[in-house]
């Protein structure tokens, strides 16, 4: 075991009121598995994890820890916080390790789940350990939605995901990968087939455009696009991404891995206004991305963008006339931000979409068609991991009264 894992969690003081646990959006009890793990029961304490969060092993890694259970540890306000992630990613890894994950209820009901990132992969989870015959339908290869195709391996490697595929054949779930569900299976065929519920878990893949002259030139690309497989795409030394987010971070930092020379984030704003994780920027610039700031693009041409300096004026992003400038590029990777795809809601009646082109559900995670449940980033917009699993817990329950309420009649 590394040491510096019994050392940091000999760091937990055990608070009564824990801040780490407050400041978690899936509430894990941080102290109660630290104590677990110090009096020698790893695997009860991978089993607490796992029971409250079954992508513990994945949120130990890819969590913004800083702005959560970390930020919270009273032992940061004057020094450093307690490294939860690295206590909580050692013993999760070993109870996915050792587990079975065996099925803890038999119950009636089907359940189709579509999409495979964090949220579909939860409600697999859940609702296969509750005895459910559980179906996943994937459009791409494999299982993992944005932890495959979006975020980079050298960030959460590709082998969690398929130890996580490996349980889930172990627990029943059956998977149908490279199945687009809406232009040939519908929602209608799969109710005809005899799921009682649908759960809808597709996520945010239509990456927003600039609407900036020069957009659809050969060597524009999105950066959903690209993170997909960047061996892909022939970049060349000179990049610059558009952007200011974690996604934005991704792709510089993979364009400089593929040896990109030259990696540029140019953003609209000031420094202090990335919306990108403290630590991933501090990252990124030891990668050696460089960034300027305060910058727009204007028109995008064959080896150059033509840009212009902002100001701030009471929030607000302005152009300041007459400051255009010149930038060299090879390629862009355009990163603001992505919208859902409609090719569900376009073959199926009923299921109504908000001003934001999101699912729309109630309280208890229904569409506005009964028996089609939704969760993740196509009902919240782009979140968070831990978010998209926090929130489909919350839908299985619904799910579990609705399929039982069923079988009840
Ligand atoms: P997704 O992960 O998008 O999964 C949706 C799945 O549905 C995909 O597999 C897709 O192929 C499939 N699908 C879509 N339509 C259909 C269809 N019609 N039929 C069948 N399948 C379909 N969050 C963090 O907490 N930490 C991070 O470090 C982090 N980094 C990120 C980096 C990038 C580049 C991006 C884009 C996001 C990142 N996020 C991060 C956000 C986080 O990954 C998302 O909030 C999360 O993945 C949302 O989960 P989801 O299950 O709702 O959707």
């Amino acid at each position: 075991m590394a040491k510096h894992i019994i050392d940091e969690a000999k760091r937990c003081l055990n608070c009564k009121k824990p801040q780490c646990r407050m400041a978690c959006p899936i509430s894990t009890d941080v102290p109660g598995f630290i104590q677990k793990f110090l009096n020698g029961d790893i695997v009860e304490a991978g089993k607490d994890l796992f029971e409250n969060n079954p992508l513990s092993v994945i949120c130990s890694i890819v969590c913004p820890h800083e702005e959560q259970c970390e930020g919270g540890c009273i032992l940061g306000r004057k020094g450093k916080p307690v490294r939860i992630g690295s206590i909580e990613n050692y013993i999760s890894d070993y109870y996915l390790n050792i587990n079975s994950h065996d099925v803890i209820e038999k119950k009636p009901g089907r359940v189709a789940i579509i999409g495979s990132g964090p949220a579909g992969l939860a409600a697999a989870f859940i609702l296969a350990r509750k005895g459910y015959k559980v179906t996943i339908f994937e459009s791409e290869e494999k299982i993992g939605g944005v932890l495959r195709y979006g975020i980079p391996e050298f960030r959460l490697s590709n082998d969690i995901l398929d130890t996580l595929h490996e349980k889930l054949i172990n627990l029943g779930v059956k998977i149908r990968p490279n199945t687009l569900i809406g232009p040939v299976i519908t929602i209608d065929m799969l109710f005809r087939d005899e799921y009682d519920v649908i759960f809808i878990a597709t996520g945010v893949w239509n990456p927003n455009p600039l609407n900036v002259k020069g957009e659809s030139l050969g060597h524009i690309h999105y950066a959903i696009s690209y993170l997909k497989n960047p061996d892909a795409f022939n970049l060349g030394e000179k990049v610059v991404v558009i952007g200011g987010g974690n996604t934005a971070i991704d792709v510089a930092r993979t364009a400089a891995r593929k040896g990109a020379k030259n990696v540029t984030i140019l953003y609209r704003r000031m420094e202090e206004h990335l919306p990108a994780t403290k630590s991933e920027i501090e990252i990124a610039k030891l990668d050696g991305v460089k960034f300027e700031f305060l910058s727009s693009p204007i028109e995008f041409m064959d080896d150059k963008i033509k840009c212009i300096k902002n100001e701030i004026v009471d929030g607000r992003v302005v152009h300041l006339e007459g400051r255009e400038f010149f930038v060299e590029a090879d390629s862009v990777l355009i990163a603001i931000s992505q919208s859902a795809r409609t090719n569900i809601v376009s073959t199926t009646e009923g299921i109504e979409l908000n001003e934001k082109g999101l699912l729309q559900t109630d309280e208890n995670g229904m569409t506005t068609r009964p028996g089609v449940f939704g969760a993740g980033d196509v009902v919240t917009g782009a979140q968070t991991v831990v978010k998209a699993v926090n929130y489909t817990k919350k839908v299985c329950d619904s799910i579990e009264k609705y399929i039982d309420a069923k079988y009840a009649e």
